[in-house]
């Protein structure tokens, strides 16, 4: 199934937007995008928290 993450549903304002059928690599591209963008981390759980089935 895909999943799709983005900072918008995450509540932040910004235009990022990832979807994958690969858990391990929108977890990852999430997190990489976080930490680069917007200087935080994120956990792998509050990652998957946000991501919604598309
Ligand atoms: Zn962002």
């Amino acid at each position: 199934m895909t999943k799709e993450i983005s900072c918008r549903a995450a509540g932040v304002d910004c235009d990022f937007m990832v979807r994958s059928e690969n858990e391990e690599e929108l977890v990852s591209v999430a997190q990489q995008h976080v930490k680069n963008i917007h200087h935080g981390k994120i956990s792998k759980a509050d990652v998957l928290k946000t991501a919604m089935e598309v």
